[in-house]
């Protein structure tokens, strides 16, 4: 058997929707699928402004273009991330203050926010790891008392809940990514979710190479000019084609992503009973919305080894984030403080197949040569 880690998932209609975003001789950015998408999501997750973007990277830039990050200013983040999240940051030049995960949970520990913040601290960036929230009533509260940006990095976290809210709705804005490994795809595709409307006509400008041409299409003003610095962060209707094809699929994506979830969780509990493995801790107050399923190991040599048995057998379960505070390009400029959970999950944390098409057989398969590595 060869079990890949990803195969990304295709409704079938994508090609439909494609052709008549092409037919439609209006395939720049900002056509009718676009608005189809925009809609969805304001509609379903109640967004104040959803403005689709290239990637997920794009929207953390847009939203550091925003949040007028200058020089100097300090920007709070995990460690154990994507390079995006903390990059985003950097190209308008800031400082990034990683902090710890918590010891049950690769999220970032809110407990340790308050020892960071300084008079020079702009924004705080939550990632919502594996599509669980972080407690976004504590981070919240602590941006309101200093004055702080909340931007959710909500790259993994579409259609998941925090107290029956959806993620994203929380901070100041969100940013969200389609990208072929994530639950809902396009190949390379993002958004920005705005919740506060002081940044929603900035957020339009700066989309569109910073000029007003939305609102020119709109007829709010009659002509468009240069306004503000931005640059080409809206995606082709072609992609927002093949975006809308998988949001009409979405109630069927995730019960079959949260079947697959329920069953590895399930039947590989024992082996966590045993003490031989940690598994995914859902915190209190939130949804699963089924992005992935981890795991942690004893230490680096135990999950090495894991690694390279599944892979004899033909299974490829893979590891996650170096921490960006051990990255070559960030090492000095972070210092020496010790972010020892961090280090934790980069060394022991796997992610086992987890997507659409996985066959039932191939899911018992890699259940049963886990136990088996374990027993051994
Ligand atoms: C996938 C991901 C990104 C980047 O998304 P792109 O759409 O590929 O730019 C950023 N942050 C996190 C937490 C991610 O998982």
């Amino acid at each position: 058997m060869e079990i890949p880690f990803n195969k990304p998932f295709l409704t079938g209609k994508e090609t439909k929707y494609i052709e008549k975003a092409v037919l439609s001789q209006k395939i720049c950015g900002d056509g009718n699928y676009t608005k189809l998408c925009h809609e969805f999501f304001e509609n379903r997750y109640g967004f104040k402004k959803a403005l689709l973007t290239t990637s997920c990277t794009d929207a953390l830039e847009m939203a550091a273009i925003l949040l007028n990050i200058q020089k100097g200013d300090e920007v709070i983040m995990p460690s154990y991330t994507f390079v995006s999240t903390a990059n985003a940051f950097v190209l308008r030049g800031a400082k990034i203050i990683f902090i710890d995960s918590m010891k049950d949970h690769p999220n970032m520990d809110v407990n340790l926010l308050e020892d960071v913040i300084t008079s020079r601290t702009k924004a705080i960036v939550p990632v919502h790891y594996s599509g669980m929230a972080c407690d976004m009533d504590k981070i919240m509260s602590i941006a309101n008392k200093h004055n702080l940006f909340v931007v959710e990095d909500a790259a993994q976290a579409i259609d998941a809940c925090y107290k029956g809210k959806p993620l994203g709705s929380f901070g100041h804005m969100s940013t969200f990514s389609f990208h072929e490994t994530k639950n809902i795809i396009c190949g390379e595709g993002g958004m920005l979710v705005i919740n506060d409307e002081r940044f929603i006509e900035r957020a339009e400008i700066i989309r569109e190479k910073g000029t007003n041409r939305s609102q020119f299409y709109r007829g709010e003003v009659n002509k468009y000019g240069w306004m503000d610095i931005g640059s080409s962060f809206l995606p082709s209707d072609v992609i927002a084609a093949f975006l809308y094809a998988q949001l009409e699929k979405i109630e069927e994506i995730q019960s079959k992503r949260k079947i697959i979830w329920n069953k590895y969780y399930s039947d590989l509990k024992h082996l966590e009973d045993q003490g031989l493995i940690q598994l995914p801790k859902l915190p209190r107050d939130c949804s699963n919305n089924a992005h992935l399923f981890y795991m942690i190991l004893k230490n680096v040599e135990e999950r090495n080894h894991y690694l390279s048995h599944m892979r004899e057998n033909g299974v490829n379960p893979v590891f996650h984030y170096l921490s960006l505070h051990r990255s070559p390009y960030y090492e000095d400029k972070h210092g020496s403080r010790e972010l020892p959970e961090s280090d934790r999950y980069t060394e022991t944390l796997v992610r086992l197949p987890l997507f659409f098409s996985l066959q039932e057989d191939e899911i018992e398969y890699i259940i049963s040569k886990t136990i088996n590595f374990f027993k051994s």
